[in-house]
């Protein structure tokens, strides 16, 4: 292959997402000639699919909830409605503010960007529109497409999240398929703006990947709010007639509603791409890599949805930054999958990090387990919220787990996983201080009870 030198490159990223456009910053930062594809909107599925639009929404919910619930707190106010044209002109605006700095940021290094489609055509050789760039090395970074079921169209009113974001009506009814992330998120925003909404799961639990204590809190939750689920359900079909659909499950009941959010997981982007005609093992789609992300290719790498595991934005910016450090010679340490933070911002919010009860049970043998209510902390009495701090840690030794649900928590799972990826001990964390009166406090207060010296709870 020949090939000129202003085509020639340290590495060549197929892919602006999160995972790819992070690996683009870094390696500029280092020094190196980098070229990024892509097809479609620089800052990818995050940007303008995913986290940041649908926290939008998730604001826009909390304020409508605000509005319906001030009497509680001796503040007349009434909800009136959601104008879905201005919910979407903000979150639209927060998410052009956003993609505007960025291609700003990426235009401000050097960073060769290649509008298209690109495809692997050699080892390392990615083709755009007839253009041939030569990678030293190749990072694939082409991300993950929202799947549907065997014999499910998604058209009309039946939809993903892809549609469902930019919906200009409020809609009655919505059944939700699968009661994932990206399930109960939709859920609980659809329930906020005025909808009536169901949510079917196959498998026994809501947010299965969580631990257990959490998907019963959160099922408490969305019982209490009202938000119907159905789990332990195979979906059997749908129909569409007119401005209905109807859903019929295996166990032989229908539920006619007015959309249907198909929210069963993502897939990776990878077929027709050339990843397998390159060499690289695939498997069910997804890139194979090992743990410092190289596949069995020589020279070439794979970050983000495309690769086992966390499907999350910043796992994608941990693994680009990453990938850049390698090619530079850093030698960075490998990413520990288990010390990526988890947050799922449905009302209650969950956040976590490492192994659930069940999970550190198998790897470690013995452990204690620590449930702080949110019944004893003075912020949670304050926002007048329901939940728990569970923490999960080895007999005698270091915290392996936090599990968070309540109003707020997201934000509180940066201290955990300080906590968990410094190995800390319960006796460690009861050193520090934690501001009164905080949801925050919550974390100190459980890491207090588990080191034996309780204050605002029941040992
Ligand atoms: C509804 C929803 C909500 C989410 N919320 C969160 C959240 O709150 N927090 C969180 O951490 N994660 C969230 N995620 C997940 C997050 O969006 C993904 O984990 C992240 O975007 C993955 O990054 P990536 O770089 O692997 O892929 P992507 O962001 O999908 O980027 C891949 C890019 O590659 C481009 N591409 C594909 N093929 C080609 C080609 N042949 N040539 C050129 N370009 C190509 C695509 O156009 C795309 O821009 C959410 C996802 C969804 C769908």
């Amino acid at each position: 292959m020949s090939a000129t030198a202003e085509n020639t490159f340290d590495i060549v990223i197929l892919g602006g997402g999160s995972g790819g456009y992070a690996c683009a910053l870094r390696a500029a930062e280092l020094g190196l000639s980098v070229a990024l594809v892509e097809k479609g909107k620089l800052g990818g599925t995050c940007l303008h699919m995913g986290c940041i639009p649908t926290k939008a929404l998730l604001h826009a919910a909390e304020v409508a909830d605000t509005a319906r619930e001030g009497e509680q707190f001796g503040v007349r106010t009434t909800f009136e409605s959601v104008d879905m044209s201005r919910v979407n002109a903000y979150k639209d605006g927060v998410v052009g503010r956003l993609y505007k700095g960025l291609q700003g940021l990426v235009k401000s290094k050097s960073i060769e960007y290649v509008e298209g489609e690109g495809r692997l055509v050699a080892k390392n050789v990615v083709e755009v529109a007839g253009r041939q760039l030569v990678g030293k090395n190749v990072v694939l970074a082409t991300g993950s497409y929202a799947k549907t079921l065997p014999g499910l169209d998604i058209g009309g009113r039946i939809m993903t999240s892809n549609e469902a974001l930019f919906l200009d009506y409020v809609p009655a009814r919505v059944v939700v398929l699968g009661g994932g992330v990206i399930g109960v998120e939709f859920a609980s925003v659809f329930k906020s703006f005025g909808s009536e909404v169901t949510i079917i799961e196959a498998l026994p639990r809501l947010v299965a990947a969580e631990d257990e204590a959490i998907s019963k809190q959160l099922e408490r939750s969305f019982r209490k709010r009202k938000i119907n689920f159905k789990t332990n359900v195979k979906f059997a079909g749908a129909t569409q007639t007119g401005d209905v659909v109807q859903v019929s499950l295996e166990s032989g009941e229908t539920i006619e509603a007015d959309l249907l959010l198909v929210s069963v997981g993502r897939g990776p982007v990878t077929a027709g791409l050339g990843y397998e005609e390159a060499g690289v093992t695939v498997d069910r789609g997804f890139v194979l890599t090992n743990e410092r992300l190289q596949t069995n290719v020589e020279g070439i790498y794979a970050v983000g949805d495309i690769v086992p595991g966390l499907q999350l934005a910043h796992r994608g910016f941990a693994q680009g930054i990453f990938v850049a450090e390698q090619v530079a010679g850093l030698n960075p340490p490998v990413i520990d999958e288990m010390g990526i933070p988890r947050v799922t911002y449905c009302d209650p919010e969950i956040a976590s990090i490492g192994y659930t009860e069940v999970q550190a049970k198998e790897k470690f043998g013995q452990i204690e387990v620590y449930d702080y209510s949110l019944g004893g902390n003075g912020k949670s009495q304050i926002l007048a919220t329901q939940g728990f701090v569970k923490l999960v840690r080895q007999k005698d030794g270091p915290v392996v787990g936090v599990h968070m649900i309540g109003a707020r928590m997201g934000e509180q799972v940066g201290e955990a996983q300080l906590i968990y990826n410094w190995e800390a001990l319960p006796s460690d964390v009861a050193q520090l201080i934690h501001a009164h009166p905080t949801q925050n406090e919550a974390l100190g207060e459980a890491h207090l009870a588990l080191a034996g010296k309780p204050l605002h709870a029941h040992a």
